[in-house]
């Protein structure tokens, strides 16, 4: 087993300093594989005069240049042909990015997720009801939120699935009749129930309740996963204390069976929040917030770029990609939950020129006008 398999398959989830050695062997590992195997990514580091041997220390981490999401929508970088599964964005701007994974790293996307969700009480063998807020599959759909969604209902056996956007006559329509129908014979029964998808649509459900002026207790055990944010809703998004209180009142769920993932389909770590609701970093991979301006690192409570690391992927060097997301870090001790990770919070989008000018300067580089 390489780096990335006993950094996967082994030790505790967010313990740092005790995995630090392991993850910096497992970037090295696979950015020289990169480097041999995608001839863009090689031209990329060879101008930034950064060879993968180099990558020894945590401050390397911060020197290894970082890939710029759009660039991937742009471009399909690729060091292995084929895939066994891929997943892509959801293209609300209008391209959409294709992650292939290779046997390695499903093997070790598993590993990661089952641990997780273990350590977060979601295998049970009690049959469930599924209420899926987001897409039913489909043939030609391969986004990323609707695989991990419906792969996260054989986390308990599923008695019945169903989905707020049912797929009919050729396109995708949100079927809000079919979920509140649902919740209505789910409400009473001794089968739990697991709400799993955007957030927006689980507000949307709410407020059809809440307009309907039914309150439906879903049966003890009930859970709320959250993921993929509010995309093209931003403007209807409410803060997250408001959306906990709308499903204790229409659902009577607690808080703390709500829970939130934050992932991104360029760099498939799955963070989850914790009983605080915040997003330590796991030990899959490392999280640098740099200046829009000069990609330098910026230092515990400083907002800039999000820039994400892992050695998960083999099929396209995918090491270090900075997002079009602005966040801030944070020590982990900070948090108050007990866990010693950093935790990073999302502020939002950052206009697209920022982003674009870096993706800009990730072309130059490859077609080698920078330098
Ligand atoms: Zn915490």
């Amino acid at each position: 087993m390489g780096a990335r398999g006993t950094l996967f398959f082994r030790g505790a989830l967010y313990d740092h300093p005790g995995t630090e050695k392991l993850f910096l062997a497992a970037m090295r590992e696979n950015c020289a594989f990169q480097y041999r195997n995608c001839p863009e990514y090689r031209a990329i580091l060879d101008r930034a005069c950064f060879s993968p041997d180099q990558l020894r220390g945590r401050e390397d981490l911060y020197r290894l240049p970082p890939i710029p999401t759009l660039f991937f929508k742009r471009h399909r970088l690729r060091s292995m042909r084929g895939g066994l599964f891929h997943t892509t964005s959801s293209g609300t701007s209008g391209r959409q990015s294709r992650v292939d994974f290779d046997l390695g790293a499903l093997l070790c996307d598993l590993a990661m997720s089952l641990r997780a969700c273990a350590a977060h009480g979601l295998i049970s063998p009690r049959p469930t009801r599924y209420v899926i807020l987001g897409y039913q599959p489909h043939r030609g759909n391969h986004m990323g939120v609707m695989k991990s969604a419906f792969l996260s209902t054989f986390l308990a056996p599923a008695v019945r699935r169903t989905y707020a956007l049912t797929f009919r006559e050729g396109e995708y329509r949100l079927d809000m009749e079919g979920l509140v129908a649902e919740l209505r014979r789910c409400a009473g029964q001794r089968c739990p129930v697991r709400l799993i998808g955007f957030p927006s649509y689980l507000h949307f459900l709410m407020q059809e309740l809440e307009h309907r002026g039914l309150r439906l207790p879903m049966p003890p055990g009930s859970k709320v996963l959250l993921g993929g944010g509010w995309k093209q809703f931003y403007r209807q998004q409410v803060d997250k204390p408001q959306l906990y209180a709308e499903v204790l009142d229409r659902l009577s769920i607690p808080e703390e069976a709500v829970h939130e993932v934050f992932s991104v389909v360029e760099h498939p770590i799955i963070y989850w929040d914790c009983p605080r609701h915040h997003f330590h970093v796991p030990v899959f991979s490392r999280v640098v917030i740099r200046d829009p301006e000069t990609l330098e690192p910026l230092p515990y409570g400083r907002p800039g770029l999000v820039d994400l690391m892992t050695p998960l992927l083999k099929s396209a060097p995918l090491l270090s990609i900075l997002t079009d997301d602005l966040g801030v870090l944070h020590p982990g001790e900070s948090c108050g939950c007990g866990c010693g990770a950093p935790w990073l919070e999302v502020l939002g989008r950052v206009g697209m020129s920022e982003i674009k000018t870096c993706a800009a300067g990730a072309e130059e580089y490859q077609r080698g006008e920078r330098g």
